[in-house]
């Protein structure tokens, strides 16, 4: 199967070329040609497999350049008890019989980025050797937290790549700045920069397109890659987990083979949601899509209005890792839904580069609100949230996950649709400790560790293994950088320097 540009479909590429490249050169992303449909002998397989051979199965559909043994051998060391904390990897747990908690944080990051963190790497340097790429691919991440740990985590001693992770010096969290300082492995590189998170990735992005330094660096044996949530080797591990979702609870009795159900994610860029949106496309029955945003609510106004307006005040929240302005894998589901229309998706997003707004045209907006509710929810009530699923369930949940039982209990209210719904839980309570303590009434100065054990003494809930030995690791990277530094010290990355 081929990909092509989601702004000129004549620009085609194999699987293997697409998780190379990452973003396609006239600044589109790669989707599938056409979406595999699962047939009943595959439905019937799926039900019955491990979570390893559902994600390798799921792959095998649209990676067409991977024979289905790379693929299981890639699943096997990717998704094992060595690597997460419980045997099924992404467990459903049901909160009463119609809320099924789609638990996506067992990795060794705690947060969901690792269910595609950990398949990816095997995914670049196979593409790599496929494409005939001899340089070392050079991994540069910007970070606001999440992507930079599951990355590190993913790629660290991978042969043939090296990683070099940049986060905002005050912009994440203490857990999570101590969580990539103690990373380990020899071809790992970690630094902080003076500014926030967007000085950051524009650094990162003006790098990347610097003809001077990308051939610096390959004179270094060097070629930049990427691994943020627009590389289609990203997508494809999360379309898997929706997948299993829904065969998790078909076999466990929670829904019959007649029911549809409706899946609810808490979104920043729109990855994770479009993975999901892939999966109905492939034959899962999922009714709609709802989507849930911090007050950073551009996608909320989307989908009831049919505008794109980043034009806005950009608010820090309990739940940062959604605190996007931007969401950049939209472009696909506008691609998807215009019928592949390369031309239209060009146009708004010329639009939306020149006036930070575009508006899709009836048609395509009739089809997206069929298919979404958008919904948003502040930072007040997302702790409210994570206090009453507390006192209700005894279940403790993350500040982005309570932004998604949030706006999931208001689409129910607004829309009466009691269907069952598999709600995406895309980070562990623990990772976000100090909110998640001032939700159960605990105000505490400290930070760090003390917070982990408090948080654990208070709700008697294990500490994630990968969270608490984070304390005990010596911080390896105590490095920081000014943003016009920034192209010195990735070279010398790329030399070996550093
Ligand atoms: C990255 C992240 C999100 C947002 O996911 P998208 O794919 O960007 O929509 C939500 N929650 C957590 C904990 C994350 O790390």
């Amino acid at each position: 199967m081929n990909y092509f540009s989601t702004r000129d479909v004549s620009l085609k590429v194999s699987s293997a070329e697409a998780i190379v490249k990452g973003l396609s050169g006239d600044g589109g992303l790669f989707c599938p040609e056409s979406i595999p449909k699962l047939t009943d002998e595959d439905k019937s397989f799926l039900l019955n497999a491990p979570y390893k051979k559902r994600a390798a199965f799921i792959l095998g559909k649209f990676l067409s350049d991977f024979s289905s043994e790379e693929l299981e051998f890639f699943a096997d060391k990717a998704y094992n008890t060595e690597k997460f904390d419980t045997e099924a990897i992404a467990p459903v747990r049901m909160l009463d019989n119609k809320l099924g908690v789609l638990e996506l944080w067992h990795g060794p990051t705690s947060a969901f980025k690792d269910m595609a963190l950990q398949m990816l790497p095997y995914l670049l340097s196979a593409s790599l050797k496929k494409t005939g790429e001899k340089r070392l691919a050079s991994i540069l991440v910007a970070t606001s937290g999440d992507t930079g740990k599951a990355a590190l985590e993913g790629f660290a001693d991978v042969p043939g790549t090296k990683i070099a992770v940049f986060y905002p010096k005050d912009g994440v969290s203490k857990i999570q700045e101590r969580q990539m300082t103690t990373q380990s492995g020899d071809n790992v590189y970690v630094s902080s920069v003076v500014g926030n998170f967007d000085d950051v990735q524009s650094a990162m992005k003006a790098i990347f397109s610097d003809e001077e330094i990308r051939a610096k660096a390959s004179d270094n044996g060097c070629i930049f890659s990427s691994a943020n949530s627009i590389n289609w080797g990203r997508a494809v591990p999360q379309i898997a987990y929706y997948v299993s979702g829904y065969f998790d609870m078909l076999k466990s009795g929670a829904i019959s083979e007649s029911d549809e159900i409706n899946v609810c994610v808490p979104t920043g860029n729109f990855g994770n949601i479009l993975a999901a949106f892939y999966a109905k496309e492939m034959g899962i029955p999922i009714k709609k899509f709802i989507c849930a945003s911090n007050s950073n609510n551009v996608l909320t106004d989307f989908f009831r209005t049919g505008k794109y307006d980043k034009c806005r005040e950009f608010h820090v929240t309990t739940s940062p890792a959604m605190d996007i302005l931007i969401s950049s894998n939209l472009e696909r589901l506008i691609f998807n839904l215009s019928g592949n229309d390369d031309k239209t998706v060009k146009k708004y997003m010329a639009k939306l580069q020149s006036d930070g707004a575009y508006t899709v045209s009836s048609e395509i907006f009739e089809k997206i609100s069929a298919l979404f509710y958008g919904g948003c929810c502040s930072d007040e009530e997302t702790l409210k949230t994570i206090s009453n699923v507390y006192s209700e369930h005894n279940y403790l949940i993350d500040t982005h996950t309570a932004v998604g039982v949030n706006v999931y209990n208001k689409y129910v209210a607004e829309t009466g649709d009691d269907a069952a719904t598999l709600l995406a839980s895309t980070a562990s309570p623990f990772k976000f400790a100090d909110s998640v303590l001032s939700a159960l009434g605990i105000d505490i100065e400290s930070g760090g560790e003390e917070l982990l054990k408090i948080l654990s003494k208070t709700t008697g809930q294990k500490i994630p293994a990968p969270l608490a030995s984070i304390f005990e690791k010596e911080e390896r990277f105590l490095n920081t950088a000014v943003r016009d530094e920034l192209p010195d010290v990735v070279l010398r990355f790329t030399e070996g320097t550093v």
